[in-house]
């Protein structure tokens, strides 16, 4: 390529780019949903991470190299159904800059549905609207056999977290997660859904800015995961209880956040914009990587 495409390419693809300045603490947003949400304390803070992302280091002279998260692998089993869904006839998902975005919360839908039959219960009157929601709840699903369905535009609010709505968006695996004779969520999902699940979600965090620790189960979210419950006999004490196994108790989202640091490391390292070891540990030098680097190719579709 020459340096003349080359800039060229560059000077395009910036003016695309979402913006940088994000402020990484977990905000909970106004609610959509009232049926999901009680009066809410503090959620969980986290404080320590950088308010201003750093100016890009204008020494990157590496040639592009072939991007191993959106490589065709990834564009062979993926289907944009933005505009093939169903939508509610007048309801409308608020629109918003992709910039607030800091979270990407995971879910499963605990089903065996297709992308359609997701879409039709999430419109109709459910359990989160007595009159149906504006469009499928989640902006991309995850089928059991890895195939990628990006549902809903990530610039689109949808409602899936509750308070968390504002400044999230929604990655679900479709899977039978609850044995119907035990009434538990005790079977796992399937080993494919979780590899794309990772390779998506690197995508996401390169695409969104958002940090690893961002990357959130359902379950971990306090008013809508977890709850505080008033202990019996003691109208002080209260405890910290699960009302969600959301995306499933055998997915374990540790490991999920440690493998797509080590998969972000990774495609930091290979542009130029990170030096340090691939341990999966986000720390400084990796955040300001994440927030210098700029795509050259479309991660985020
Ligand atoms: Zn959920």
């Amino acid at each position: 390529m020459s340096i003349l495409s080359s800039w060229f390419k560059k000077t395009l693809i910036r003016f695309n780019r979402p913006k940088l300045s994000k402020n990484p603490q977990l905000v909970p947003g106004e609610n959509n949903t009232s049926s999901r949400n009680s009066g809410s304390k503090n959620p969980e803070s986290q404080t320590n991470a950088r308010s201003k992302p750093v100016s890009s280091e204008s020494n990157n002279t590496n040639e592009p190299k072939i991007s191993n998260e959106s490589s065709k692998k990834a564009n062979s089993s993926y289907s944009d159904v933005r505009d093939s869904l169903p939508r509610h006839a007048t309801k409308k998902y608020k629109i918003r800059a992709l910039s607030i975005i800091n979270m990407i919360v995971v879910h499963c839908t605990d089903a065996d549905w297709t992308i359609e039959q997701l879409a039709e219960y999430d419109v109709n009157p459910n359990h989160i609207s007595k009159t149906g929601c504006p469009a499928c709840t989640y902006q991309d699903v995850i089928m059991p056999d890895g195939h990628l369905y990006h549902c809903v535009a990530y610039k689109e609010r949808t409602w899936h977290a509750g308070k968390w709505n504002r400044r999230s968006v929604a990655v679900a695996l479709m899977y039978t997660a609850t044995n119907a004779k035990k009434g538990r969520p005790n079977y796992r999902p399937p080993e494919k859904a979780v590899k794309r699940l990772t390779r998506h979600l690197t995508s996401l965090c390169l695409g969104l800015k958002v940090l690893p620790k961002g990357i959130r189960g359902h379950r971990e979210l306090e008013d809508t995961g977890w709850v505080w419950k008033l202990v019996s006999g003691d109208s002080n004490k209260k405890r910290k209880s699960l009302l969600k196994w959301c995306p499933g108790q055998y997915v374990n989202m540790d490991e999920v956040r440690i493998a797509v640091a080590r998969r972000l490391q990774f495609r930091l390292k290979l542009d130029g914009y990170y030096k340090g070891g691939l341990d999966g540990i986000f720390g400084p030098k990796s955040t300001e990587a994440l927030y210098a680097w700029e795509p050259k190719n479309d991660v985020l579709r």
